[in-house]
């Protein structure tokens, strides 16, 4: 197996315990050498301060290449600019755009902040205007719950396509045929860019359905009877975990996927498993 690129997302820290987590996840994983690592942004823009720390201490510490990830929600354009500016100062040259979800939390009507950017594709073009910047996007193999159908949320990609974005990162799924499905709607639109499969490997199995519930991700039969049991046994949860996204990651490979991003929660030993079994060995070159 070879030719496989990962990258791994980690969110910024909210406690000195959390802090610890993740610079034990990213040292863990730094030799993997992964293509980029992403830093999330807070709902509503909530961890600007943290996720700009976060990615500053990884181009500072390690050999590592950060993308921070940004919002559109409750922020003027300028104030969003200024966020870019920083970024591109502090030396990275990678963001991934997100519209964000609404101020009232999931389920409510996101309304664009008076002043702000109206949409990501807008987010999109915005950032291209600030400098020579990468631009990776979302897209949703499932559809976002806020699209009427596929096509109208792949009209919605073509557009961040259009301003930009050379990168698209799925919502995470466990059945890889809904995956393929998208894909063949995706090309059969014109569309060529990647479209990375985002890898949930599941830490908590109750944690993931309300996340999905929430997401618009399905959660299927045969994945809750994998797990039905085992609330108080973390040990073969653990185990479990690690088989069903080895399980899938591997199909995706049989099936000609060579690009994996990973939702690592912070946490590197599921993750790490995976990308062993996906042929990937530590360098030193990249440790952080
Ligand atoms: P878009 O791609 O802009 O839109 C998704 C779909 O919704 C499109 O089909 C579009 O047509 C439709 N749509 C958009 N706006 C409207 C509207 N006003 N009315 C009707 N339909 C509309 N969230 C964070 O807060 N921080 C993060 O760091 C973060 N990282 C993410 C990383 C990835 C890889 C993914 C997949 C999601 C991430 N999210 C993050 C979640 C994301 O912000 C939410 O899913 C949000 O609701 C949509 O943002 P988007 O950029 O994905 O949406």
């Amino acid at each position: 197996m070879g030719g496989i690129r990962v990258s791994f997302e980690f969110f910024p820290p909210k406690s000195e315990e959390m802090e610890r987590n993740l610079w034990e996840a990213v040292a863990r994983l730094a030799p993997l050498s992964p293509n980029f690592v992403s830093v999330t942004y807070g709902a509503g823009g909530s961890t600007r301060e943290r996720t700009h720390s976060t990615v500053r201490r990884i181009l500072n510490d390690t050999a590592l290449t950060p993308a921070a990830h940004l919002t559109c929600v409750a922020a003027t354009r300028t104030e969003i600019d200024e966020v870019i500016r920083s970024y591109w100062d502090a030396g990275v040259r990678h963001i991934v755009a997100l519209r964000g979800d609404p101020t009232g939390g999931v389920g409510d009507k996101y309304a664009p902040h008076p002043g702000g950017y109206g949409t990501s594709a807008d987010l999109v073009a915005g950032i291209k205007r600030a400098g020579d910047i990468e631009v990776s996007v979302s897209a949703y193999p499932e559809k976002h719950p806020d699209s009427a159908d596929v096509e109208s949320d792949i009209d919605m990609l073509k557009r961040k396509i259009d301003a930009g974005a050379t990168r698209a990162i799925t919502q995470f799924f466990f059945e890889n045929d809904l995956y393929f499905r998208y894909l063949d709607r995706v090309r059969a639109r014109g569309i060529e860019i990647p479209i990375v499969p985002g890898i949930l490997p599941v830490q908590n199995f109750k944690q993931t359905t309300n996340f999905a519930q929430r997401c618009g991700a399905s959660v299927p039969r045969w994945l809750a009877e994998r797990f039905d049991g085992l609330d108080e046994d973390v040990a073969t949860r653990k185990l479990i975990a690690a088989a069903v996204a080895a399980e899938q990651a591997l199909d995706l490979v049989k099936r000609g996927v060579t690009d994996f991003h990973f939702y690592t929660m912070n946490r590197a030993d599921l993750v790490y498993a995976v990308c062993h079994l996906l042929g990937l060995r530590p360098t030193a070159k990249k440790a952080a």
